[in-house]
This record gives C-alpha cells, sequence and structure tokens, in this order.
C-alpha cells in the first residue's frame, strides 16, 4: 500500500507550519501529492566545479569552490548592496547581496571555505556572482550530488525566506523516504504496454533524482503523456456526456427557405470546404443531440454564407435563430447583408445592439416572444434578460474569441432547452491548442479561400519611407481603390494613442486635401451613430481613405478597400495584424498590406513582421504567434485552467498531446463508462484527479 499523498504537507518532516505557510502560498503545494508534482524546470551538473580562472564572460551557471576573505557594503542608487570577497588559487571573485543582507553577514564565516553556485556575470573588470546559493564545503561534500541535479521553480520570496534550491530537494528526498518511494500505478497495463512508459514510480523517482539521461527522458515522457492524457479524457467525456445527455431540437427538415436559397438566391458557387462544414453542420442538426461546433475559418473564407444556410435550416423546422457579434459595426454589417438574403425570401429579421431605440427595442422583444420575428442579430444586447425568444432553435456567435464562456453559456440558458450552438472564429487556433482547450467542442475547419482571390502583397517599410507610401496611395486612389489606415489604440495608453491618430489623420488630411479626396475617421471614442455614418460612407465609396483605430478589425467587408496600411505595427500582435490584413483582398483587385514601423524594433517585433511579409497562412501565422506568445496570452485566462500545465508543453510537446488523444478516444470507444476492470485505474485517477482539480478552483 502507498502512503497517503492527501496528507497535509505539513506533516513531512523538515517542513513544519512556516515552511508549510510558504510552499502553499508560493508555489501552491498542499499536500505530498502537491509536492511530488511539483517537477523540476531544468537539470543542472552539480558534479563540475569550475576554478575562477576557468570563468567565461557568457553568464553561465557555474559551481566555484573557493574561500570567503572578507565583506564590505556598497553604497548604490538605492540603499547598498552586500560584497564578499571570494578566493580560490587561480584567482578572485564576488558574490553579492542585494537583499536578505542581515542574514547572509550573520550565517557566514570569513575565512571558511565554501561551494557557491550561481550565474556568474562580468561586471566592471571582475566576476561576481550574484545571490548565489552558498554552501559550506564540509555539509556540501556530505551531500549527494548527482550530474542531473533538479532545478524547482522558485519565488523571490521562497529564497528570501531561506527556501533555496537545496533545501527544496531536501524536503522531496524527505517524502520519497517516508513514502519509500511507492506511488500507486495510474496508467492502464495496456496504454503502459502498447507506449513502453515506465512505472509512475519509477518516473516520479527519475524525474527527482534521474539515475541516467535516459530514464529522466523516459519520465518526462511518461509524465507529460499522462497529463496531457487526463485533459484529453476529460474533455471528450465531456463531450460524450454532453451528446448522451442533452437532447438537442432534431431539425429534421431541409425544407423551403434551404432549397429555395440554395437553388435560387445563391450569390455565388460554395467553396467545396464551406460545402463540407456545411453538411457537417446539418448533420449535428439533424441528429439527436445538441449542436456544439466551433467553426474555423482564416479571415475572408465565407463564414458568414455558413451561417446563414445554418439559420435557414433552423427555420425550416419552425425555429428563431440569432446571430451574435462582437462590436456594432460588425452587427450592423451582418445585419445589412443578411437583410438582403432574406428579402426574397420573406424572412423577417432585426438587429439589436446597445444603440437600439427604446420603441425599436420594444417591438422586438414582443416579436421574438410572439414568434413572428425569426432572425435576430445583434451584439451582446441579445444576452440580456429582456431579450426572450419564443423557441430559438440555434445560436451562432461570431468572432468567438471575443466572447467568454460565460457569455456562450449565457446564451445557452435562452431556452428551456439549450438551442444548438455554433461559433465562429477567423483566429486560426493552431490544432494543438484547440484540442485541448475546445476539446470539448467539435470542430470544423473551412480552409479553402473562394476562388479568384489574389494573394495579398505585404511589405515592411520604414517610418521615413513616408512619402513614398504616399505616393503609391494617390496611385491606388487614381485607380479607384480605397485605403484603410490603421492605429494601435492599446488600452494602457489610451491617451497617447488617441493623440497618434489624430496626428495622423491631420497629416493625411494635409497630404490628401478636399475636395480631391475624402477621408473617413472611425474610433472608440465616437458615437455610434456617427461611426456607422463613416463607416457607411467608405463602404458606399463616397470616402476614399478610411482612418481607423482597431474597431475595425473584426469582420468589417469592404470589397473594393485594396490597400491597408498599419501605423506602428511592431505594436500589434501577430494575430490582429492578420485580422487587419484580411479587411483588403476581398475584390478582384490586387491588394496590399503595409507595416509601417520605427526602426526600433525588438527581436519579436521583427519575427511577426517577417512572419506577416512570409505567410498569409492564417494557420501557420497562429503557429508562430503561439511559439511567440505561449498559450495562456492567446487564449486569455478564462481558459488557462485547461492550460495550466504541470509538465507538458503544448507547444513543444505537440506529439505526445495528439498521442495522448488518440489514446484517449480509443479507450473511450472501447468502454465509454469506464466499466471494464483494465480501465479501473483509469477511472479511480480520473475521479481522484477532477474531485482535487474542483476543489483547488473553487478555492481559488
Ligand atoms: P469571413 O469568413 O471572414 O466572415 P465573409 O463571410 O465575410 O468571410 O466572406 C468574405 C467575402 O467573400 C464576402 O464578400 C462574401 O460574400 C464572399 N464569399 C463568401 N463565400 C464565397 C464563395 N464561395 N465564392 C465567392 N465569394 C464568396
Ligand atoms: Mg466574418
Amino acid at each position: 500500500m502507498s502512503a497517503n499523498l492527501q496528507t497535509p504537507i505539513d506533516y513531512l518532516k523538515g517542513v513544519g507550519p512556516n515552511r508549510a505557510d510558504l510552499l502553499r502560498s508560493e508555489l501552491g503545494i498542499h499536500t505530498y501529492q502537491d509536492l511530488i508534482n511539483l517537477f523540476p524546470n531544468r537539470y543542472i551538473d552539480r558534479t563540475r566545479y569550475y576554478t575562477i580562472n576557468e570563468l567565461q564572460r557568457n553568464n553561465a551557471e557555474v559551481q566555484v569552490i573557493g574561500t570567503l576573505t572578507g565583506f564590505r557594503e556598497v553604497a548604490q542608487k538605492r540603499g547598498k548592496r552586500l560584497v564578499a570577497d571570494f578566493k580560490d588559487d587561480t584567482g578572485m571573485m564576488e558574490l553579492v547581496w542585494f537583499r536578505g543582507q542581515k542574514w547572509i553577514r550573520e550565517s557566514l564565516r570569513i575565512g571558511k571555505s565554501y561551494v557557491v553556485f550561481g550565474r556568474s556575470n562580468w561586471f566592471s573588470g571582475k566576476y561576481s556572482m550574484p545571490h548565489p546559493e552558498i554552501e559550506l564545503k564540509e555539509e556540501h561534500e556530505s551531500n549527494l550530488r548527482s550530474a542531473m541535479q533538479a532545478i524547482y521553480p522558485s519565488t523571490e520570496k521562497l529564497t528570501n525566506k531561506g527556501i533555496s534550491n537545496r533545501v527544496l530537494t531536501k524536503i522531496m528526498q524527505q517524502l520519497f523516504l517516508e513514502t519509500k518511494g511507492r506511488f500507486a500505478e495510474t496508467l492502464s497495463d495496456s496504454v503502459r504496454n502498447e507506449l513502453k512508459l515506465i512505472s509512475k514510480s519509477d518516473a516520479l523517482l527519475n524525474i527527482h533524482f534521474p539515475k541516467t539521461p535516459e530514464l529522466l527522458a523516459r519520465s518526462q515522457f511518461r509524465l507529460k503523456f499522462e497529463e496531457l492524457f487526463y485533459i484529453q479524457l476529460q474533455l471528450i467525456l465531456k463531450n460524450l456526456i454532453h451528446k448522451s445527455k442533452i437532447k438537442g431540437f432534431p431539425f429534421d427538415n431541409v425544407g423551403d427557405y434551404f432549397t429555395t436559397f440554395y437553388n435560387n438566391h445563391l450569390p455565388f458557387e460554395l467553396t467545396n470546404a464551406q460545402k463540407r462544414v456545411l453538411k457537417e453542420i446539418r448533420h449535428d442538426l439533424g441528429s439527436n443531440a445538441q449542436m456544439n461546433r466551433l467553426l474555423q475559418g482564416d479571415v475572408g473564407s465565407g463564414k458568414t454564407i455558413v451561417a446563414f444556410m445554418s439559420m435557414l435550416i433552423g427555420l425550416d423546422n419552425g425555429f428563431q435563430c440569432c446571430l451574435m457579434a462582437p462590436t456594432e459595426i460588425l452587427s450592423v454589417q451582418h445585419y445589412n447583408g443578411l437583410l438582403e438574403m432574406c428579402k426574397p425570401l420573406n424572412i423577417s429579421i432585426s438587429l439589436l445592439t446597445g444603440s437600439s431605440k427604446t420603441s425599436d427595442r420594444r417591438a422586438i422583444h414582443k416579436n421574438l416572444e410572439n414568434g413572428a420575428l425569426q432572425i435576430l442579430i445583434g451584439t451582446h444586447a441579445l444576452l440580456e434578460d429582456k431579450v426572450k425568444f419564443k423557441n430559438l432553435g440555434l445560436a451562432i456567435i461570431d468572432e468567438q474569441h471575443r466572447f467568454g464562456v460565460a457569455q456562450r453559456s449565457k446564451l445557452w440558458h435562452k431556452n428551456s432547452s439549450p438551442p444548438h450552438v455554433l461559433v465562429m472564429t477567423a483566429t486560426p487556433i493552431p490544432r494543438t491548442l484547440a484540442m485541448s482547450v475546445y476539446g470539448d467542442l467539435d470542430i470544423s475547419i473551412i480552409d479553402e479561400l473562394p476562388a479568384g482571390r489574389k494573394p495579398i502583397k505585404t511589405v515592411h517599410r520604414y517610418d521615413n519611407n513616408r512619402l513614398k507610401v504616399f505616393k503609391f496611395m494617390k496611385d491606388e486612389i487614381a485607380k479607384g481603390r480605397q485605403i484603410y489606415i490603421v492605429y494601435p489604440l492599446i488600452q494602457e495608453s489610451e491617451k497617447m494613442d488617441y493623440k497618434d491618430l489624430m496626428d495622423g489623420y491631420e497629416s493625411i488630411s494635409r497630404e490628401f486635401p478636399l475636395p480631391e479626396y475624402q477621408i473617413s475617421i472611425v474610433h472608440g471614442k465616437m458615437k455610434a451613430a456617427d461611426k456607422d455614418y463613416e463607416m457607411q460612407r467608405f463602404a458606399t465609396g463616397e470616402t476614399n481613405i478610411m482612418v481607423a483605430t482597431t474597431v475595425i478589425e473584426v469582420g468589417v467587408n469592404v470589397p473594393n478597400a485594396s490597400v491597408m496600411i498599419i501605423e506602428s505595427a511592431e505594436r500589434f500582435g501577430l494575430s490582429q495584424l492578420h485580422q487587419l490584413r484580411g479587411r483588403v483582398g476581398r475584390g478582384a483587385e490586387q491588394s496590399y498590406c503595409i507595416l509601417m514601423t520605427s526602426h526600433k524594433l525588438s527581436k519579436d517585433s521583427k519575427t511577426r513582421l517577417e512572419t506577416m511579409v512570409c505567410s498569409s497562412d492564417g494557420f501557420e501565422i497562429a503557429e508562430v504567434d503561439l511559439k511567440l506568445r505561449g498559450p495562456g496570452d492567446i487564449m486569455g485566462t478564462q481558459q488557462s485552467g485547461v492550460l495550466n500545465l504541470k509538465i507538458a508543453d503544448i507547444v513543444k510537446d505537440k506529439a505526445i498531446l495528439e498521442q495522448a488523444r488518440y489514446f484517449a478516444k480509443s479507450v473511450l470507444k472501447q468502454d465509454p463508462s469506464l466499466a471494464l476492470p483494465e480501465h479501473k485505474v483509469i477511472l479511480s485517477t480520473y475521479r481522484q484527479m477532477s474531485k482535487y482539480r474542483n476543489i483547488w478552483n473553487y478555492i481559488s
């Protein structure tokens, strides 16, 4: 029998109440289990010692044996630093502390031999090591040393309170002592055999105290696999349970609206990808389960028509449908576009946004409840409690990443039983991330642009080339094209950004004077009606140039606009740049995207700009974005729970993730309720994990 891993960490010998508090607050370690799952960030070779004359100016981590020969306090801008002279036979270096000086001063003895470990800096003609890990030589020699010594995650507070890596390692050793290093197996034999995974106990021992590099690698693989396996299992189970428990409205009929539209009013031939996705959606709607589908498709891939035709299926079955978009501009545009398509079919459709008039609202509320209104388009105004449907059958959410999961579920509860839900996003989420975050949704992908689109030419220009850019703009306008100029508007520096926008607008107005040129401007501080008016002027071709902040990022469709100029492009994220670029290239003409920046560019900015210039593939761009920013940033904090991985890395461990998903799927396919004896271990691990996870989620 293995030790009870739910034992509070306070009970471990050598921990005590103070350390227990710190471990809880700093590292979230409450139990033995949490401690065993504190996986090292990396490993260092503690069998190698450097002499001082061997040190290099490369800021590497080194271990040095020497004698402490004196202390000095050095005044600096704020406070002072403590400096110790440290000597060996080959030379002299300095040890430096900026904090905890009193404690250091009292606990170290001049004239004694120590082993120090840390990063060596080359600083004003000398090597120095700030905040070294330091240990008496005699003590150091009595400890076990390894060529692969684990380095644990830590925090400044832990270090300051004396819980160094050495202390953590000792506590970990104690845990292995008390548990005899025996831990219950958490994967089934069949999975382990098939992948030749090492046992849980061996994996845990070797992840903390690796015996050989090979065993370390196998431990890492096993633990990463396990972590990803259970996440996938949870997501797939959720999806399965959902499908079996929640009955959807079966949309059995493909009726008049759909066929009439398809045969007589379809404005263009659908792409193969659109057809395939529509088939997937129709299949969902016709089954007995409630649809929960994510539709991914690059900007301009034609998601709107898919949404509309899905709604027609809803109407054919006597249900109401709604489409929610994140901004007013986008809702208006959807409304105008769909209104045209609804007219010949005699479908009633309305628009509801924050700026809808009270009288209009009342009419909408009434007609929704009595069923006279068939399609409602709008912003999150749709989520207000007053908005009640008679029988909402399908809810579509455009640009999902702008809405939280909470909002998605609010739509769900608009009805006695949940409507089918289709969420659409133009921010392609890399497959690996989608698998982890949206594993509980079914995913459809439009991976083909409508025929005849010319790839957008993208270039990067520095600010001092502006005159050439102006000339280019004039040429394009002379050909009858229209141009977007976008300025960043980032919340924290809103005032400055606003000023940049206005300055930019002024200089553009000077360069492109009336009456020859007409300019629109749209930004967040304008009234909705003014924004609409300006957007409308641009959409109808009355104005040549649209100066805007990122309010136009999402969804706006003006096919005659063929040039997108992005100012301070280095300040935009990759997915935003890609979104913005997607505003052009919608017509038959050659389109251009010009990324303007200053000369001062960080490494990441350069990578982003190069990626934009080289690639037009949203999925490829999303992969780079994921590498640059990490998954947490991309998905926002709401989903970070799923991504709060202890050992696996969604970007680097893609292959393991795919394997984990494959195995989770095949286990559940064979045994959906995990009832077989051979899956007992999976079921109990899963139960324990979800219980345990929920508890901590609830508390934090
Ligand atoms: P997004 O996926 O970015 O929402 P839209 O639905 O706005 O894309 O479509 C972009 C443009 O392409 C629209 O003008 C739309 O009418 C047009 N479009 C969509 N599908 C096709 C198609 N199969 N053939 C030609 N044009 C299409
Ligand atoms: Mg769209």
